[in-house]
């Protein structure tokens, strides 16, 4: 059939279904149940998960009798502050921090996403990217569902809204098991937090204790903040309902063949102070940089962080190499994230603010750059460049994971497969391209070996092409035509 042939609603279907499979959204999920100053909590909470997302943040609360809900673009310090927490009451909260690409720079995609349903109230808060989004978007939408947003989270309040299951438990584990993808998520009713992780396992999603309270976080470094004990990390495929202080554990999806726990949450998205899985994030990346020094020694005088990114590997690369280590390059943590920016132009500029070299160190001098991945290219283009503009006589990229050949479909942020260097170029390629006199990424093998230490399995596919579900390899999409909101008070 050609392409004028489609109707309408056909050409609609197939640009969402496009868009669906390019959202990629990167967020930071918190929950709490039975706690007086339960969205004080969520807010300390999701401040020390902001790195897991800058562009929104959002928390709902509960008395049990009535539910509150704020979220707003920006920063969590910056959109909550004392009033505003004041105006969250009870004792149950979810909180959410996101950011994302394609078409969801919007304040209707702010999460936690709540409706009501004739079960009654219910918030859910997701981190992850579900791959058939689209098809069940399409499906209800074809049988008179209206979405009021266009992220792939929507569907899972959708499909709960509908479910002829009894109880609102029943209901959110038939909406999960029609979802395929990635899913850490917490949700809140009336009376309960209940937290959820799909049965691959993409995504961390811990446990905590805090003055007989429960907690539920991304990050193990939200518990520290707050001072909650951790209990455990939820398991892949695993339910906890959480009701009158009282954990109950269901395990009802077919469990995955292998745990497909994100690698990358280690080499680069988590904190390095966070344990995922009972490993700590910082030595795992040291021993990335030790590996790495292993695997493409060179003679020379400086082992360099791009800060902070490179930083934990860069120290295991000094440590193995016997080359000193110093932060010739100082970030100005005052700008916000790079990648985060959405407009390219943006992008080059926000490099340039954000790292500056020290010229005394650098003069004459042999320089080993370490950062932990490359994406598009740009950070390391004009890091490069502003070594030899400071003097160095050498410059040697070091990359502590091995080439981004392939996007995420599972909630990290990446860009197309056309938009990655490593998918565009060769190993020396990327080289000339960078401007470094040699450069040298992590091998595959060298990630595995240093896995070894992870007691589960992992998914690597952004580096292996092997993806654990299975994903529709299209373009970009094209710009879906919908209504922009304007926002009140935007900057
Ligand atoms: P590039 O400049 O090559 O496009 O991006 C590479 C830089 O972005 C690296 O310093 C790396 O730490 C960071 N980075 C890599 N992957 C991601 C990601 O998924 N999200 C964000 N926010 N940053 C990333
Ligand atoms: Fe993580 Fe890469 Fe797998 Fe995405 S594709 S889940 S970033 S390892
Ligand atoms: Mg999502």
């Amino acid at each position: 059939m050609s392409r004028d042939l489609l109707t309408l609603a056909d050409q609609q279907a197939l640009l969402r279904e496009r868009e669906a499979d390019h959202f990629h959204d990167e967020c930071g999920i918190f929950g709490v149940h039975g706690h007086p100053e339960a969205a004080n909590i969520t807010y300390l909470g999701l401040y020390a998960l902001q790195h897991r997302g800058q562009e929104s943040c959002g928390i709902v609360s509960s008395t049990g009798r009535e539910q509150f809900v704020h979220r707003a673009m920006g920063l969590v310090a910056d959109v909550f502050g004392e009033k505003t927490l004041e105006k969250l009451p009870g004792r149950h909260a979810i909180g959410h921090v996101r950011y994302s690409t394609a078409g969801g720079s919007h304040l209707r995609n702010a999460q936690p996403f709540y409706a009501t349903t004739d079960g009654g109230p219910v918030a859910i808060a997701h981190n992850g990217n579900l791959v058939n989004a689209n098809t069940i978007r399409r499906e209800l939408e074809g049988r008179g569902a209206i979405f009021s947003t266009t992220a792939d989270s929507e569907v899972i309040v959708q499909l709960l809204a509908r479910s002829r299951e009894q109880t609102l438990e029943e209901r959110l584990i038939d909406s999960l098991s029609r979802v395929k993808g990635a899913f850490s998520l917490v949700v809140l009713t009336r009376d309960a937090l209940i937290a959820a992780r799909d049965p691959h396992g993409f995504r961390p999603l811990s446990l905590g204790r805090l003055d007989g309270a429960w907690v539920a976080a991304s990050e193990t470094c939200a518990l520290d903040l707050i001072g909650a004990e951790h209990e455990r990390d939820l398991d892949p495929g695993e339910v906890v309902v959480i009701r009158r202080g009282r954990l109950r554990t269901l395990r009802p999806f077919t469990p995955a063949p292998k745990e497909n726990f994100c690698i990358f949450e280690y080499i680069y998205f988590a904190r390095p102070d966070s344990n995922l899985n009972g490993q700590n994030v910082y030595s795992y990346r040291k021993e990335l940089g030790r590996m790495l020094a292993r695997e493409h020694p060179v003679a020379a005088d400086l082992v360099v962080p791009v800060l902070d990114s490179g930083n934990t590997a860069a120290l295991g690369f000094a440590e193995e190499s016997g080359i000193p280590y110093e932060q010739a390059m100082i970030r100005n943590h005052y700008v916000r994230r790079t990648f985060i920016e959405p407009a390219q132009s943006i992008r080059h500029f926000g490099v340039k603010v954000k790292h500056n070299a020290v010229r005394g160190l650098l003069q004459g001098k042999r320089v080993i750059l370490v950062d932990d991945s490359i994406v598009r290219g740009t950070t390391l283009i004009k890091l490069v460049s502003m070594l030899r503009q400071a003097g160095a006589r050498e410059v040697h990229a070091r990359i502590s994971s091995p080439p981004t050949i392939g996007p995420c479909y599972y909630g990290i942020d990446t860009p197309t497969r056309e938009e990655l260097i490593a998918n565009q170029h060769s190993v020396d390629g990327i080289r000339e391209i960078i401007g470094a006199d040699t450069i040298g990424y992590l091998s595959l093998e060298g990630l595995h070996n240093v896995s070894k230490s992870l007691k589960h399995g992992y998914c690597d596919a952004c580096f292996s092409d092997n993806y654990p579900i299975p994903v529709s390899r299209e373009g970009p999409p094209p710009q879906l035509s919908l209504f922009r909101e304007i926002e009140e008070g935007g900057s």
